[in-house]
């Protein structure tokens, strides 16, 4: 499935969530009514229009989450708006995912989620100079037997083949790009901050990438989703086509396969 239509599926997931917030906010106006006109008559108006604000404020924002996707934004009007709509696609993907039953359905909400964000950051036309953007991807992608500490530092990794790693190495090092690789969340962070990169391409699980894009916001980030062929955190593997793809709609460059 590519990433247009897998966008459009949390668009319409998004549609469900959007309605249920609605519903939950007409459902708590009604069970606070009668109480405010017993006791505190002069907050009835108040709550009515702070009930009636928060349902239009929520159809409003859902109806711009999806012009983003499918109508042009000028620039500078995405780059104001991008904060709202992420952390109102954040809150209804929060939502969605205590609804939608299912480990397979939640998957498919998880990439359609990550493909709407990538969406987001891609729709704004970014131009990065490739030493502002860090490629950063999990201690899994290592092979489990390599002696060399690429955590420490990632020009220890020789290179071998035995890995994506090295190839990952070679490409940043073509591009001019930062490369590394963390242990959790927490050195992930501490990278982040340690090199203060404009833009990030990140490769990760479902959840490590969800978590880490949705922890750096505002910062732009591209998330690519790892393989696990042999289950998960183990001698993973990534789509280096698409990691290619990713850096070069970044910095507007062309590189060599490595
Ligand atoms: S490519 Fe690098 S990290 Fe991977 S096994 Fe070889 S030396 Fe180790």
């Amino acid at each position: 499935m590519n990433a247009r239509s897998s966008t459009s599926i949390f668009l319409a997931g998004a549609a469900l969530a959007a309605l249920l917030l609605a519903l939950l906010a007409g459902l708590c106006h009604l069970l606070l009514q009668p109480g405010l006109a017993l006791y505190a008559p002069v907050l009835v108006r108040p709550a009515d229009w702070f009930f009636a604000l928060l349902i239009a404020t929520d159809v409003g924002a859902y109806v711009l989450l999806c012009l983003f996707f499918l109508a042009p934004v000028p620039a500078r009007a995405g780059q104001r708006i991008q904060p709202f709509l992420r952390t109102y696609a954040r809150l209804l993907f929060f939502l969605l995912r205590h609804v939608v039953p299912g480990k397979k359905r939640q998957k498919r909400l998880a990439h359609a989620y990550i493909d709407y964000l990538n969406q987001l950051v891609l729709r704004r036309h970014l131009r990065v100079r490739p030493e502002k953007i860090l490629i950063l991807t999990p201690h899994c992608l290592q092979w489990d037997q390599c002696p060399h500490k690429i955590t420490r530092d990632i020009h220890n990794c020789r290179q071998c083949g035995r890995c994506p790693v090295g190839a990952i190495l070679a490409l940043s090092q073509a591009a001019g790009a930062h490369f590394a690789v963390a242990t959790g969340g927490t050195l992930a962070r501490q990278i982040v901050r340690d090199l203060r990169p404009k833009a990030i391409v990140a490769i990760a699980c479902e959840r490590d990438l969800i978590s880490g894009m949705e922890d750096v916001m505002p910062l732009p980030v591209l998330g690519l989703l790892n393989r696990r062929p042999n289950g998960p955190c183990f001698n993973t593997d990534v789509d280096l086509h698409a990691l290619r793809v990713l850096l070069e709609t970044l910095t507007g460059e062309r590189y060599e396969r490595t």
